[in-house]
């Protein structure tokens, strides 16, 4: 039970990564082609099942054009058709550029005369017809190369308002699939065309509803990625240095404040050149992670610059500072590396203190600490200092 409960887990969790990484709207415009095309052929199909319907139930047959209806059954069908060969055309010529040229055209050309035929069909008006009409306009304006859809619809609108005035001059019937009868009465209280009305809209707003959720939570997802990639530094997982000093300011802008505690790993061009590069690397990600775990929630940990990482603490005072740093340099110099030739490595690092009582310009804060920073380099390494003012600044 529990394993095959795992197995669903997995399942679903695979099934959201191909969806969050396979974004719709990075597709190929072929496709995205391929896509529409097998929603026109399940739209094809809803036609096929309400024609057939029609069909064997004689008793309708008086609302509708019935001769029109049985051989728009075998056009439904032909253009049924047509459309799988469409896709295998776009599948396997999804390689060449001039399909990836001319086909979406096509495709998108020949999905516009079938709308327009079957808006002429149940009625230009109809609300099926405007509703289809604005449904699919916004969703090719979201997935396809807007210059095509603003081509294509174009020419439709056109077409649709030629249509509209050729009804009005009774240059073309309206609704030819419907009989006559229907328009005599109020049809809005005829439940066959209220149904087929309903029908027809149903599963061009579902359809358009998941299709726009899609896109929709693919793009927040893409969103959220991007952000992610602009806020942290690749190698350590840690902030990067503009959205440190992004939050510093933030935090400076809210009068709090801070301590800053700069960490500098030592002798670090050593153990690059003794180890090599990749150890190097692994170095980092390693201090980042003590780092993180020896800090609180509150404060934040970035990677500053190549070997040198950066700590803000919030309303925090220069000797718990101090002790959080104190720590942080323990657990890096106690931790111990295995390089690729087994040998085994430990690192030490120097930490500067600096505090916004001092100066509360947030560059100036890192550089009173970047200044306690090379004192500890300078009386040794692997400790921690603290910026202390010169006796007569403090005057
Ligand atoms: P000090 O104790 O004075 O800080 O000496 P140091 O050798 O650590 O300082 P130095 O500034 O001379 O060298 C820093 C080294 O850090 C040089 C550079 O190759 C290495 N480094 C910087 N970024 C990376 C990185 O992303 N990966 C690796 N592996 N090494 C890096
Ligand atoms: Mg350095
Ligand atoms: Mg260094």
């Amino acid at each position: 039970m529990a394993e095959s409960n795992l197995g669903i887990n997995l399942f679903f969790k695979k099934l959201k990564t191909q969806f969050d990484s396979n974004i719709i709207m990075n597709w190929t415009s072929l496709h995205k082609c391929i896509l529409i095309l097998f929603l026109t052929i399940a739209l094809q199909f809803s036609w096929i099942a309400w024609k057939v319907f029609i069909v064997l139930n004689p008793e309708i047959w008086q609302w509708v054009n019935i001769s029109l209806i049985r051989s728009q059954l075998i056009l439904n069908t032909a253009s049924t058709i047509l459309l799988f060969f469409l896709i295998a055309f776009c599948y396997f010529f999804q390689d060449k550029k001039w399909a990836n040229t001319y086909l979406p055209h096509i495709v998108i050309n020949i999905f516009i005369i079938l709308m327009l035929t079957d808006g002429f069909l149940v009625g230009i008006y109809s609300p099926a017809t405007v509703f289809a009409f604005v449904c699919i306009s916004g969703l090719g304006l979201i997935l396809f190369n807007r210059k095509i859809i603003y081509i294509q619809l174009v020419t439709a609108l056109v077409i649709y308002i030629s249509m509209m005035f050729f009804t009005y001059w009774h240059i073309i019937p309206y609704a030819p699939i419907f009989s006559t009868r229907i328009f005599e009465n109020n049809r809005h209280d005829n439940l066959f065309w209220v149904g087929s009305m309903l029908y027809f809209i149903v599963p061009i707003l579902i359809a358009g509803l998941v299709l726009c959720e899609i896109l929709l939570s693919q793009w927040r997802h893409r969103e959220s990625l991007i952000k992610k990639l602009s806020e942290t530094d690749p190698l350590t997982n840690l902030y990067n240095r503009r959205f440190f000093n992004e939050k510093l300011n933030a935090i400076q802008t809210t009068q709090t404040h801070y301590v800053i505690i700069l960490i500098d790993i030592d002798h670090f061009k050593e153990i690059n050149d003794l180890y090599g590069h990749h150890f190097g690397d692994e170095a980092l990600c390693q201090v980042a992670q003590l780092l993180v775990s020896h800090i609180r929630l509150s404060d934040i940990v970035a990677r500053y610059g190549g070997e040198e990482f950066i700590i803000a603490l919030p309303e925090t005072t220069l000797s718990v500072a101090q002790a959080i740093a104190e720590r942080c340099r323990l657990a890096i110099q106690n931790q111990v590396l295995e390089s690729l030739d087994h040998h085994y490595v430990q690192l030490t690092a120097s930490f500067g203190i600096a505090t916004s009582v001092d100066d509360d310009n947030v560059s100036k804060v890192i550089h009173l600490a970047d200044k306690a920073l090379y004192q500890a380099k300078q009386s040794g390494r692997n400790q921690v200092r603290l910026y202390h003012a010169p006796i007569n600044e403090i005057a």
